[in-house]
């Protein structure tokens, strides 16, 4: 095969692993991390490598096609829903909920500051369930 069209390939290869990424977490609500995307993909893409994903999953966030949440433990987790949104993270099983809440923010300009273009905002506690396990007051 000539080298040209060994990269070609490979070029092929990659961009059908960055669409199966994106297809992938624009269908779930999970927010998975890179392991739990390798999990599910990986079975119908032999070729796929968990360092793909990652750098996958980096250039996809830089392009903003997915967001990036960062959770307390430190690992990413990664959502194809780019809608300005927050998240609920639990601390004891490390669930994540959309949260849908409107920021109080209606003018994002910021006098003498500057626009605001990107905001992230997330929200730390203990999910229903955990809340439960612990005995917590889970009225809410
Ligand atoms: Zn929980
Ligand atoms: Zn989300």
């Amino acid at each position: 095969m000539k080298i040209l069209d060994k990269v070609k390939k490979q070029n092929k290869r990659l961009t059908k692993q960055r669409s199966a990424i994106l297809r992938y977490l624009q269908n779930v609500t999970c927010h998975p991390d890179a392991e739990k995307i390798y999990k599910k993909l990986r079975p119908k893409m032999p070729h796929l490598s968990l360092g793909t994903i990652y750098r996958n999953l980096r250039d996809l966030s830089a392009d903003s096609q997915i967001l990036e949440i960062n959770t307390a433990a430190g690992v990413s987790h990664f959502d194809g829903n780019i809608t300005e949104h927050s998240h609920f993270i639990c601390r004891c099983c490390g669930v994540i909920y959309d949260v849908w809440k409107k920021y109080p923010l209606e003018n994002k300009n910021l006098p003498g500051i500057g626009r605001i273009e990107k905001i992230e905002c997330n929200f730390y506690g203990a999910c229903v369930k955990c809340g439960k396990a612990q005995n917590y007051e889970t009225n809410y």
